[in-house]
């Protein structure tokens, strides 16, 4: 019985602005997918990581990792046009023995290896879904109506019952290859496909450093934060 880890890492990342797909675009140097697939490596409970290149890197991708310090063993797969398509590629290079599978956005480059083994743990000790989750710091609107060129709130949605979900997500193997068989639609997130099985989906606490670099200025506070880590001799 293992635990793989499966990193999309398909995407163009388009709202980043044009250059290299957002995978490979350097944190402190360092492409975000040696980031994400080292700190997964790393954790205690993770025994491989299955990363879903875009179709046409698959042999750039697989040089890219060789070249630098991984540790644990690394298979790559062609991704698909959606990120859903990418997981369920990964899923189905999945050896035989692997029970428990981490799902980590390779745009999460810096969620420390800690957080997978509390997601890793939670599903060994027996839930079948378990999804980081941070309280949500912002007031939250809802907006409907327009007017003119301008957005009109229809409402403020009570925040204490919501949260913001990360990865590392983690499944039993059988239930997520299941809910993504089962799905017609595309979801955000492999949890809201399990969500739509009518399964329960247990929440962990996320962490602050598990954040998405989707906008320019992500990149700036990743920096910041490698700056912080390597000050306190954590890299
Ligand atoms: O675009 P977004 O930030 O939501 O992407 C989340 C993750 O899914 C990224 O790591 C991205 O590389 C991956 N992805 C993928 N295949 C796609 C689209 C996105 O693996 N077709």
């Amino acid at each position: 019985m293992s635990v793989a880890a499966i990193v999309p890492a398909a995407g163009r990342g388009e709202r980043l602005g044009p250059g290299q797909p957002k995978a490979l675009r350097t944190v402190g140097g360092v492409p975000m997918l040696v980031h994400a697939v080292r700190a997964l490596s790393r954790a205690r409970l993770v025994d491989l990581v299955v990363v879903a290149a875009p179709a046409d890197g698959v042999a750039e991708v697989s040089a890219l990792l060789a070249l630098h310090d991984i540790g644990a063993e690394v298979i790559v797969v062609a991704g698909g046009a959606e990120r859903q398509e990418s997981v369920s590629r990964a899923l189905d290079a999945l050896p035989d023995d692997v029970s428990v599978v981490l799902v980590h956005d390779a745009a999460r480059p810096l969620a420390p290896s800690e957080l997978a083994d509390a997601v890793a743990e939670t599903v060994l000790a027996g839930n079948n879904a378990v999804v980081p989750g941070l309280p949500i710091a912002d007031t939250v609107k809802r907006v409907g109506a327009r007017e003119g060129a301008l957005e009109l709130v229809t409402e403020t949605v009570r925040r204490d019952d919501l949260r913001s979900i990360q990865t590392p997500q983690g499944f039993d193997r059988g239930v997520l290859a299941k809910a993504h068989a089962a799905a017609e639609e595309f979801a955000t997130d492999d949890a809201g496909l399990v969500e739509r099985l009518g399964l329960p989906v247990v929440v962990v606490p996320g962490s602050a450093e598990a954040f998405k670099i989707t906008r320019p200025v992500d990149l700036v506070l990743a920096e910041a934060v490698l700056a912080e880590r390597r000050a306190r001799g954590a890299l």
